[in-house]
């Protein structure tokens, strides 16, 4: 068997690796690269949640955060409404005004960071592996973020060989 053969599990003719179904049987091709494999198997074990998606030979994980800023806001927003009444009610106390400043203005940083994030593309931290390459590559626009993940794979100890795309990559997922 071809090193990018594989069988079908469900009728057993050689189908290519790459392919999405048998085209003897019509079966969903189930074969994945065994790093992928290794990666869902322990999935459990990582510290952060994501959102992980993959074809054959490509993995596409997702922070599970992307949501944290819109929510983020809504509680900010809500709290300085709050500190404003409190403010109406107290007139005179100075930290009442000092409480209404802080959340008004992290509520409209807040808001100002989404509206740049949204025409910068840079919602949702990302980082997709490509195992069809030899050696494997991957590409990120946040490499820090995704450390973790990176020393699951060994990326962080064989340096040499391993081709970073371009780092600052943006992805826009709405
Ligand atoms: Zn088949």
């Amino acid at each position: 068997m071809g090193k990018n053969m594989t069988k079908c599990t469900s009728c057993g003719v050689e189908i290519a690796k790459t392919s999405k179904s048998c085209p003897k049987c019509g079966a969903q091709n189930e074969w994945v690269h065994p790093e992928i494999k290794r990666f869902h198997d322990n999935q459990k074990t990582f510290t952060k949640s994501f959102t992980a998606y993959h074809s054959p030979y490509e993995l596409s994980i997702m922070d599970d955060n992307a949501g944290i800023g819109p929510m983020a806001f809504f509680v900010l927003f809500m709290l300085s409404l709050i500190t404003l009444l409190l403010w109406s009610v107290f007139p005179d106390s100075w930290f009442c005004f000092l409480l209404f400043a802080v959340t008004a203005i992290s509520a409209v940083y807040k808001f100002i960071s989404m509206i740049y994030k949204l025409f910068t593309g840079r919602t949702v931290r990302q980082i997709v592996f490509n195992f069809h390459k030899n050696p494997p590559e991957y590409e990120t626009n946040d490499e820090a973020y995704w450390e973790e993940v990176l020393v699951f794979f060994n990326f962080k100890d064989k340096k040499d060989g391993i081709r970073e795309n371009s780092k600052e990559k943006s992805y826009l997922v709405m």
